[in-house]
């Protein structure tokens, strides 16, 4: 990795997005060199990349961070296997190198993942993947963990017990990555603060202004106080993802739309039903996709469908068509699990947000990137993967600074680095020890792949009444919901259990069993009286009825 600029080791703060209030104070009087619009991974990867810079940075949030597509993937950080079948080169070259470097930066966090691919059929079939794995380790320059290679018959059933081995012709092990992808984008958010950038949730851009023919202010709605005031910025950056149409139009009515949502339903189930040493590439018998088995948080989630959307952004609901198709694909390759619906523990609609491209299928559409420069100044980005964050922040802002520096004034400090600037510790902190990840199965590693360096400052206040679980049986502690309000700017009950921890995804019941204990020691907290507590469980009790499909009967929709 190159060396770290003084500069930035100077600069940076605690790892923490601050008080709410305070940060509302800041951007309703300062003015800023840039405003992004979007809370996901790609307007908090901005954000850091600008405020590492040096660019005076504000970034607002409609809801909560994360809480759109970048909670929503099947948070593999990957070259995009996929991608190949498209001949998509540079993007899995791109997305290879940033395999590895995530890796470096949040390790724990994103941590190395094995994959077995099996092939049934005939030996040209296994050859026809052999090809494209070698072409994979090819591609990244065989940067990653160790090549593909495949593997012994009682490899296997060792690896992935259970599996159909009935007409195998071939298995073969590969590696990519996985993550958190919330945990990440708030890591991102956190160190992009550090170093000086002002972010908020919960606050939605209305209106955008222009002056002399430039868009140079925004008029912001706060959800939390039901107020709305201006900020003020050089140059407005929207990242909104799939609401990207939406903020252009605030810009300007008459732009051509862009985008091109495609829904993927990921569903999770227990842990102990299928295998969870190593992930499973399998290749759905109805349509040839690739459909992931990936352990994750103690469970496995399987990943994903891809369909074409047009309904409600914020809460794209699932078919249970879309859970059968998966339950299907992980039949065709482990039937003696017997999997159904009644074992889904939880299902997760998300949205990609794909560029249109003239007579294209969702399928083919490409999940590169691109930028959008508005008549009027404003700079949209859309498309891009959770994996590939970084490159695009970089690009995004080296466009931003291009355009600032043509316009006069002060010019920000050198380049970013954002490629040595660590994601769960600060600059100068100790290495933050790896041992366990996302996929693991020890607890005793939550709260250090989860938190990095700050794991240690979480064990020093779980002590007494704080290091109570939050669920039973869970690794959850009280002291994460005050560190979640301190620190991360959790200030509903739903961010912190479903963005902070992610109930709504791996918990039996959605997590509703601890809801009222969180929702009366965050109440405490944020000054919440007894009726405002009791609408925080209501909200999340609806949110969390939309992930499980036996609630999901009675028509809950999401909310918030
Ligand atoms: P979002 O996360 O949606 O963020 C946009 C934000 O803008 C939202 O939070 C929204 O609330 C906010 N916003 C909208 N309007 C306003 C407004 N008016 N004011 C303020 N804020 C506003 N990528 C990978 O690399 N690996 C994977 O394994 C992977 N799997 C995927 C699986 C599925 C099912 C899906 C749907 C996507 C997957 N992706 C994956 C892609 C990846 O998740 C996305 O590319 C990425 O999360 C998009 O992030 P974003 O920040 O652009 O969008």
């Amino acid at each position: 990795m190159p060396p770290i600029p003084d500069r930035l080791r100077r600069r940076q703060t605690e790892l923490s997005l601050g008080a709410r209030d305070e940060r509302m104070a800041q951007l309703a009087s300062e003015e800023f060199d840039l405003l992004v619009v979007g809370g996901g991974i790609t307007g908090c990867g901005v954000a850091l990349d600008a405020a590492a810079r040096g660019v005076t940075t504000a970034l607002v949030e409609a809801r909560d961070f994360a809480s759109g597509t970048s909670s929503r993937s099947s948070k593999l950080i990957h070259g995009g296997l996929r991608y190949l079948r498209h001949r998509e080169f540079g993007m899995v070259r791109e997305a290879s190198v940033e395999r590895r470097r995530l890796q470096e930066l949040a390790p724990g966090l994103v941590s190395s993942l094995p994959f077995v691919l099996p092939v049934y059929g005939s030996a040209w079939e296994s050859l026809r993947y052999r090809v494209g794995l070698t072409l994979y380790d090819l591609v990244a320059n065989f940067g990653n963990t160790a090549r593909h290679r495949r593997l012994h018959p009682a490899e296997v059933e060792s690896t992935v017990p259970g599996l159909q081995t009935t007409g195998l012709d071939a298995a073969y092990r590969y590696f990519d990555a996985v993550t958190d992808d919330a945990r990440l984008t708030i890591q991102v958010a956190k160190v992009a603060a550090s170093l000086g950038a002002v972010l908020v949730n919960h606050a939605r851009v209305t209106a955008l202004h222009r002056q002399n023919g430039r868009t140079g202010a925004a008029t912001v709605h706060d959800a939390l106080t039901d107020r709305e005031f201006q900020i003020r910025a050089r140059k407005v950056v929207l990242a909104g993802g799939v609401w990207l149409d939406e903020l252009l139009a605030l810009d300007d009515p008459n732009l051509a739309p862009n985008m091109r949502p495609a829904r993927g339903v990921n569903i999770v189930v227990p842990g102990d039903r299928l295998p969870a040493g190593a992930a499973t590439a399998m290749t759905a018998p109805s349509d040839g996709r690739l459909v992931f088995a990936i352990p994750w948080h103690h469970r496995t989630l399987i990943s994903t469908t891809d369909n074409p959307y047009s309904g409600d952004l914020a809460h794209p609901e699932f078919e249970m068509a879309e859970v059968d198709y998966l339950l299907e694909v992980v039949d065709h390759h482990f039937p003696r699990a017997g999997l159904g619906r009644q074992d889904v523990v939880a299902v997760q609609a998300g949205l990609r947000p794909l560029i249109a491209e003239p007579g294209k299928g969702v399928e083919d559409l490409s999940r590169r990137e691109r930028l959008i420069h508005t008549p009027s100044g404003v700079l949209a980005v859309g498309g891009g993967k959770l994996t590939t964050y970084r490159p695009i922040a970089e690009k995004v802002v080296d466009a931003v600074i291009g355009d600032l520096a043509e316009r006069g004034g002060n010019l920000p400090e050198g380049s970013a680095r954002t490629e040595c600037i660590p994601l769960n510790r600060r600059i100068d902190d100790a290495p933050v020890e790896s041992r366990g990840g996302v996929s693991g199965l020890d607890d005793a590693d939550y709260l250090e792949w989860a938190y990095g360096a700050d794991a240690r400052l979480l064990s020093g206040r779980a002590t007494g009444a704080d290091a109570r679980p939050i669920l039973p049986g869970r690794p959850y502690v009280e002291a994460e919901i005050d560190y979640a309000v301190d620190r991360e700017m959790a200030v509903r009950l739903s961010d912190f259990l479903s963005q902070r921890l992610r109930c709504l995804l791996i918990d039996d019941d959605q997590g509703m069993a601890g809801a009222e204990r969180v929702a009366s020691i965050m109440g405490c907290r944020l000054g919440w009286d007894e009726h405002q507590r009791q609408q925080q469980v209501a909200a999340y009790w609806k949110r969390a009825g939309c992930y499980s499909p036996g609630k999901r009967v009675g028509g809950a929709r999401e909310t918030g």
